[in-house]
């Protein structure tokens, strides 16, 4: 069973390339962030080496070893996990003690090495089956030298083995690897089969899910990564509670949250683009549910609160911030200086009930 939700297209004609063993020398999947890009790889790879007579079966040694990551003629290369350090941290307990934690960070790149090394072993023969397959995760992050070296290879690519390169922004691929590609495009999927892949593959309660499907943006391991992480949903909640104080909020009190962004933006730019991101989805469902279409929203969980905010905005205060939200995140992009990005945006907050009669 082809595990990945959604992609019907793409997945019949890998089935049909499989079944007349006319696979290509070279994929390329392309999708944003956890949109299933892996899962597809590692279902192919099932699929080429799978024992039972309905491939892939999930079940058989090589199924189950390939999914296991232990199967030696599967491959996946991609930036490593490097200790960036350890810190102190106090623990309150018990009893007071320390706990050393080490930080893990992802390299900034795929190396020339890695690449030389896959390519070692792909002028092996290969050792349990008679294909081999390598994934390269996030390949718009190899080096410049890696990625010279792997066009090389896809140039002249060694018998029994498939590529897959993985990569969110293609625009950042060499154009001379992605002509040496056949490229197949993964879509974020709709809400609806989402929800009920959650409820049936994860056992997710039906609000939880809807909730989660949502919130993903059609990406579904974001959502099955929540599933585990309370935290990252309380962390949400917190951001939404902050965004609808600030409606409320005096001008003080919004440069002192356009203050704190800004010092984290120096540390953790992702994180700050995360936030306007929500707060996009925040007035999205606004003006979703001023118009009259609040079963589309993504804050599921808070449509009492939209349906009231709703009809404290008009329109066009609406458009606004969302406009507003947008050029801030680009001016980020842009490496304006985030303080006064940041203010800017807070100073264009519509207040609640002034702003019905703008
Ligand atoms: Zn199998």
């Amino acid at each position: 069973m082809w595990q990945v939700i959604g992609q019907t297209k793409l997945i019949d004609s890998l089935r049909r390339s499989l079944a007349d063993g006319r696979l290509a020398h070279a994929y390329l999947f392309v999708g944003p962030q956890h949109v299933g890009k892996m899962t597809l790889a590692i279902t192919l790879a099932q699929a080429l080496n799978c024992l039972a007579e309905d491939k892939p079966c999930g079940e058989c040694p090589p199924c189950r070893r390939i999914a296991s990551g232990k199967y030696s003629d599967v491959q996946v290369i991609g930036r490593a996990d490097k200790p960036v350090g350890s810190r102190q941290s106090a623990v309150r307990g018990a009893g007071d003690y320390r706990l050393l934690t080490i930080d893990y960070r992802l390299s900034k790149e795929i190396s020339i090495d890695q690449i030389r090394e896959m390519q070692h072993n792909v002028s092996l023969k290969p050792y349990e089956g008679d294909q081999r397959l390598i994934i390269i995760d996030g390949a718009e992050h190899m080096s410049e030298e890696a990625a010279n070296s792997l066009l090389k290879t896809l140039e002249e690519p060694p018998p029994s083995t498939t590529f897959i390169l993985l990569a969110a922004d293609e625009g950042s691929l060499l154009p001379t690897i992605v002509s040496r590609c056949q490229r197949l495009k993964l879509s974020p999927q709709p809400v609806g089969p989402l929800t009920q892949a959650l409820m049936e593959r994860w056992g997710t309660p039906s609000e939880r899910a809807d909730l989660l499907a949502r919130l993903c943006h059609g990406c579904i391991g974001w959502a099955i990564r929540a599933i585990h992480n309370e935290e990252a949903l309380a962390k949400r909640s917190e951001h939404l509670d902050s965004l609808i104080s600030l409606s409320r909020g005096d001008v003080s009190e919004r440069f002192a949250v356009a203050a704190q962004l800004a010092t984290q933006f120096g540390k953790d730019r992702a994180s700050v683009v995360e936030r306007l991101e929500l707060w996009l989805t925040w007035w999205q469902d606004l003006l979703l549910v001023k118009n009259g279409c609040g079963e589309f929203i993504t804050n599921i969980d808070r449509r009492e609160a939209l349906q009231e905010a709703a009809t404290q905005y008009s329109l066009s205060a609406i458009g606004g911030m969302l406009q507003s939200i947008r050029e801030t995140t680009q001016q980020l992009e842009q490496n304006a200086n985030p303080r006064l990005a940041l203010e800017v945006l807070m100073l264009n907050i519509p207040l609640e009930r002034e702003a019905i009669y703008a």
